[in-house]
């Protein structure tokens, strides 16, 4: 069995930055530290440019809770099933921000920012609540 959110095994590093693949949002990818530069993921096999890589930038958006959220956002973004991303495919041709046929790299960085803006916005969530609970304490 897997341990659970807290107890990650993310190696720390002197990089303040955590990059997912976007197709499969996997950890294990290689990008090169330069602007524009090529990326790829050991897992799916994803190959791409580093920009297109979903990027937290934990020293600004996070504090010190960057293994957490590392672990946090793996389980976030396996909770897209293919039925999800069907559904989330066809509002976003609806409306325009994808057209046919499908540029796959496209709706990858859709998909790979929402599941980080989940991501984001239960942490953002649960830090206010751990306020209101301080004052009325
Ligand atoms: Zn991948």
């Amino acid at each position: 069995m897997e341990e659970k959110i807290g107890m990650g095994v993310v190696q720390q590093g002197p990089n303040d930055k955590g990059r997912f693949c976007p197709t499969c949002g996997g950890a294990d990818v290689v990008a090169s530290e330069l602007t524009g530069g090529d990326g790829s993921c050991n897992i799916c096999g994803w190959k791409g440019k580093v920009d297109e890589l979903v990027t937290f930038h934990f020293s600004h958006d996070l504090g010190s809770t960057e293994q957490v959220f590392q672990n946090f956002f793996l389980d976030v973004r396996a909770i897209f099933s293919r039925e999800l991303l069907e559904k989330m495919g066809t509002v976003l041709l609806k409306w325009g921000f994808l057209d046919m046929p499908i540029d796959k790299k496209l709706f990858a960085r859709y998909t790979g920012a929402v599941a980080k803006a989940m991501t984001k916005a239960i942490f953002e969530v649960r830090k206010d609540v751990e306020k209101e609970r301080h004052k009325t304490a």
